[in-house]
């Protein structure tokens, strides 16, 4: 079987990648060893750039249909209620979707599963990859169906997204170093009944754990995510679920009932990453290139950006549009993005468990009562929520990035979301394509560009809302990679910059 591009994996990061690649009319083959998607809840938290990125192909809708928003945080601390913080428009004026979706994974990959049935293509369930080679000139895929039957598929690239455990990454001889969390982690799904309303999620504060309750779809449905405190002396395998209640009610010190338990699991936490997301012709996204804590619920957002940020460069490749060298962006943006990954999570996750007892302090005597007052303010919500959300990420040092002239916005960060003429500004900007955009001030008329398969040309009325979140007071133009991240911004509009850029790959 011969084919552009095999993904190796149909999880999150597998499913989402194959996505991007109907988006740009990529042919691939997907396959996973399991029998279809996911059952389980496992990620819930889906964040605002993951949201943004499936706008583009009319899956947020969906999404967000089937989920639930965070109205609001509530601090316990000692069995009560000590604080509580707004969430639902956190990210009010910076992002389409200003709040946190819950949505169990296992629906959220149906849901990605089914628009790749509807575009005419399909998983290859029980199909295991056993083996791969490459040249420079393609990539064999040594795969085993359910049968016992094995099969050759030769392909232009491959693209491991097979988890924490790849296969791929140990084939290309990849390291993924880090560290393990010496604490052991639960989840359980389940009904709680207890005198608190099903409309917040509430994070109970102790001494040396945290505990969390996230509201999910369903009348007092929730998602309960805890630690065992350090030296906890079983194994993963070895924790019935009786002790994990006990440890729940033991931790938050509250009366509940839980009951109706669909799902729970307990694991090790791991904090570690692969030295390069690529090799030759080869590539990793998502948990076969990261794993790191739950905090702040990035695993699977940040699997889903790795394949949009490969998927465009693939298409140009393929498209004889852009030089192989393009593709070796791919790990210098995405492995930078991993590094800060894994050092916010670690410390987002000492901030909530550590037992040094002036964190233990801060965060149950200080933390409760501080932070509602703290998200009043707009400097905070715009340090809090572009961290979380992942809007926030950017690629100013890759050598992708260029800045002609000073601006507020930078080459490498995403296109900052505003509204023009009354809709978002991302409404124009979903087809697969560069798009360069101009911004006009009335004074100078710059020149037109006609648009063609591989840039759209947008000229906009440089309104003051524009001139404020840009910082710029005169006519300039941007231009926009297909992952809406931005390329180049310049003062110079007469395309020369332009071409210039865009001939260096
Ligand atoms: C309890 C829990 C809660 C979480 N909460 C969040 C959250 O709220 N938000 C968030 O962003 N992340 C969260 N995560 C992390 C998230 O689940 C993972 O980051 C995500 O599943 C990674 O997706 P992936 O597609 O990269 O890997 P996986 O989901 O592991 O998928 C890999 C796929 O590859 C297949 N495969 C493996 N080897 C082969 C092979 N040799 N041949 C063929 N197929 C193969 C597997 O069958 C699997 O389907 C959570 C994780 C857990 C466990």
């Amino acid at each position: 079987m011969k084919t552009d591009i095999v993904i190796v994996g149909a999880g999150p990061t597998g499913l989402a990648l194959a996505c991007q690649l109907i988006r740009h009319n990529v042919d691939f083959v997907i396959l996973d060893k399991k029998e279809t998607t996911t059952p389980f809840s496992k990620a819930i938290g889906v964040q605002a750039r993951t949201l943004e990125i499936y706008e583009q192909i009319g899956l947020s809708g969906k999404l967000v249909e089937q989920g639930w928003i965070t109205e609001k945080a509530s601090f316990v601390e000692g069995g009560d209620v000590r604080g509580a913080v707004e969430l639902s428009k956190i990210g009010e004026g910076m992002s389409p979707y200003p709040f946190l979706l819950i949505v169990e994974q296992g629906k959220h990959e149906k849901l990605l599963y089914d628009f790749i049935k509807s575009n005419g293509k399909d998983v290859q369930w029980q199909t295991e990859l056993a083996g791969l080679s490459q040249t420079e000139a393609g990539v064999k895929a040594n795969v085993k169906k359910a049968d016992g039957e094995t099969e050759i598929i030769e392909a232009k690239f491959l693209v491991g997204c097979d988890g924490a455990k790849s296969l791929v990454r140990t084939a290309l001889g990849l390291t993924f170093e880090g560290s393990t969390f010496e604490r052991l982690f639960y989840v359980a799904d389940a009904q709680v009944d207890w005198r608190f309303a099903h409309d917040s999620l509430y994070v109970c504060l102790a001494q040396n754990t945290i505990t969390a309750f996230f509201p999910m779809v369903g009348a007092n449905h929730f998602r309960i995510v805890g630690t065992f405190p350090e030296g906890h002396a079983a194994d993963e395998g070895e924790i019935l679920y009786e002790e994990i209640e006990a440890q729940i009610k033991k931790d938050t010190e509250l009366e509940l009932d839980i009951h109706d338990v669909n799902w729970f699991s307990v694991y090790k936490v791991h904090s570690r990453r692969v030295n390069k997301f690529s090799n030759g012709r080869c590539f990793v996204a998502g948990d076969a290139a990261h794993i790191h804590t739950p905090a702040g619920a990035q695993g699977m957002n940040t699997g889903i950006q790795d394949g949009y940020n490969l998927a465009w460069k693939l298409a140009a490749v393929l498209r004889g549009k852009a030089s192989l060298s393009l593709l070796e962006t791919y790990d210098e943006e995405r492995s930078a993005n991993a590094k800060r990954l894994l050092q916010t999570t670690d410390r987002a996750f000492d901030l909530g468990a550590s037992d040094e007892w002036f964190v233990a302090f801060f965060r149950t005597k200080i933390f409760p009562f501080i932070a509602n007052f703290a998200l009043q303010f707009d400097a905070v919500k715009k340090f809090i929520f572009p961290l979380v959300s992942q809007i926030g990420i950017n690629y100013r040092k890759s050598s992708l990035s260029q800045n002609n002239g000073l601006f507020k916005v930078k080459a490498g960060d995403r296109m900052p979301y505003f509204e023009i003429d009354g809709a978002s500004v991302y409404e124009k900007l979903k087809a697969p394509k560069f798009h360069l955009l101009t911004f006009f001030d009335g004074a100078n008329k710059p020149p037109e560009f006609s648009a063609d398969d591989f840039t759209d040309f947008h000229e906009m009325p440089l309104y003051p809302n524009i001139a404020e979140i840009f910082g710029a007071s005169k006519t300039f133009s941007v231009l926009l990679r297909p992952d809406n991240y931005i390329g180049l911004i310049s003062e110079d509009v007469s395309g020369e910059d332009l071409r210039a850029y865009l001939s260096r790959f």
